[in-house]
């Protein structure tokens, strides 16, 4: 099974072939951050416009790159969402006009359930699986019971953690996206400044970010007022602890609840080195299997849509031609049809 894989839900247009949602053929991507920088942000119009700009260019040079023919494609895969409506639209419309160009079946993809599949380009998954998902706009725990059957059993109530990396980078001064500027700074301060810990009820495996975003921002605002000198290592570094201290602790208990045969990590934010370390030392000494993508699995790229969308392709669960772009696609909802939750 060859898959032509394209994802456009953000600021990357990204187009691969993936054999079997296995073995990556190519994988292009090509990053807007250096347009959006100037912005501060992602800025949705600019975004959509960018990915008309290299949507063609890249899908040709995909094809040519993996070494099989147009018409040896089984499959044309596309994030459906979620994402920003008009930059998933370049995508569909794309990969639309060439599934039925090519006459070939097209597989509408859930974002997230393409980084989580991630996964399975590094190695085969086991079930029950517990995904820790966190990146730009997700911050989840999934348990996967079976292959393609996705349950959320825990969420953010508000920020998502790359979302919180990037504003508190922000207030400390750094450019757009800061998240790996917080990592680093964290990572070589001897201090840290001590923030909460957000539990919420003893039992809920849900996330706040918000409050110790706004802790965060309240040390900024009132070392400044005081005319004091900000030591920003040590408010990246005791922001980052409170982070990972909590992810890790929810993950870890999620996996002995549901009684999970592996840990995967997925998102943006799995290349955060402090929480990377900090789950490697507690799964080990745990004895619990993790799975860590390579850096370039973890940000938004097409290999891991081409890895989701193959679950589907062997169900043969296609999706029909007049597909839209759902901003809000949920995952539970793109679950296989074969036993899906009730
Ligand atoms: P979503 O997948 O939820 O739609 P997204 O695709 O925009 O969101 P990703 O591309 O997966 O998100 O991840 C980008 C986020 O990861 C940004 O918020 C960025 O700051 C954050 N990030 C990247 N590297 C690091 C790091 N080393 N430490 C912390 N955060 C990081
Ligand atoms: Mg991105
Ligand atoms: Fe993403």
């Amino acid at each position: 099974c060859y898959i032509l894989a394209v994802e456009t839900s953000c600021d990357e247009t990204a187009v691969a072939v993936v054999k079997d949602g296995r073995e990556v053929l190519s994988n292009l991507i090509s990053s807007q951050i250096e347009t959006h920088k100037a912005f501060g942000g992602v800025v949705p119009e600019v975004a959509s416009r960018k990915h008309v700009e290299s949507i063609t260019y890249m899908l040709e040079e995909a094809v040519e790159k993996s070494g099989i023919t147009h018409d040896q494609l089984s499959a044309v895969a596309v994030t459906q969402g979620p994402g920003l409506v008009g930059a998933l639209l370049v995508g569909i419309v794309a990969a639309k006009t060439l599934a039925m160009a090519w006459d070939k079946p097209l597989i509408g993809t859930h974002h997230i359930a393409g980084h989580i599949y991630a996964n399975r380009l590094v190695q085969e998954i086991e079930y029950p699986s517990l995904a820790l998902v966190v990146s730009g706009g997700h911050t989840e725990l999934v348990l996967l019971e079976a292959e393609g059957q996705f349950k959320v059993i825990g969420a953010t109530r508000d920020d998502a953690v790359g979302e919180a990396y990037d504003k508190v980078a922000r207030a400390l001064g750094f450019p757009y996206p800061g998240g790996p500027h917080v990592d680093k700074m964290a990572l070589e301060s001897e201090e840290a400044v001590q923030l909460p810990r957000v539990w919420l009820e003893p039992d809920s495996y849900d996330f706040s970010l918000s409050g110790l975003k706004s802790a965060v921002l309240n040390v900024v605002n009132q070392t400044s007022m005081r005319g004091e000198n900000l030591n920003k290592g040590a408010v990246a570094r005791g922001f980052q602890e409170s982070v990972i201290e909590v992810l890790v602790e929810k993950a870890v208990r999620a996996m002995r609840e549901f009684g999970c045969r592996q840990l995967l990590l997925c998102g943006g934010v799995a290349a955060n080195r402090g929480l990377r370390a900090a789950l490697k030392e507690r799964c080990e000494r745990e004895n619990l299997p993790l799975l860590i993508p390579p850096h370039h699995y973890c940000t938004d790229n097409a290999a891991m849509i081409g890895a989701a969308a193959y679950l589907k392709w062997k169900q043969s669960e296609f999706t029909d031609l007049d597909m839209k772009a759902e901003p809000g696609l949920s995952l539970e909802g793109w679950s296989l049809e074969k036993q899906r939750y009730k």
